[in-house]
């Protein structure tokens, strides 16, 4: 499966959640995660994406890895979003900010 790794938390543009054909994607306050035992791998959500955080599972970068497990636990507590909509009001503050993940609220 595809996976949603530390760029998302706090910007959560949802580029990605319209072009799933298997509405995989799970929305939490200010990350979105990707439902693995519902994932496709149909690829079409990775270019989507406008900050690249979504990888394959075999293919998340270095120190990511926790993002595996993150993905599959949260998208069993999180409802599915299928429309897109504006990304956090300052989410372009925190792009490609390293360390978010204490930020991420559940
Ligand atoms: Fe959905 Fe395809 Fe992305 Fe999997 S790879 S989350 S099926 S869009």
């Amino acid at each position: 499966p595809f996976v949603v790794t530390e760029n998302c938390i706090k910007c959560k543009y949802t580029d990605c959640v319209e072009v799933c054909p298997v509405d995989c994607f799970h929305e939490g306050p200010n990350f979105l995660v990707i439902d693995p035992d519902e994932c496709i791998d149909c690829t079409l959500c990775e270019p989507e994406c406008p900050i690249n955080a979504i990888y394959p599972e075999d293919d998340v970068p270095a120190g990511q890895e926790q993002f595996v497990a993150l993905n599959a636990e949260l998208s069993k507590a999180w409802p599915v979003i299928t429309t897109r909509k504006d990304g956090l009001p300052d989410a372009k503050d925190w792009e490609g900010k390293p360390d978010k993940l204490p930020l991420l609220e559940k």
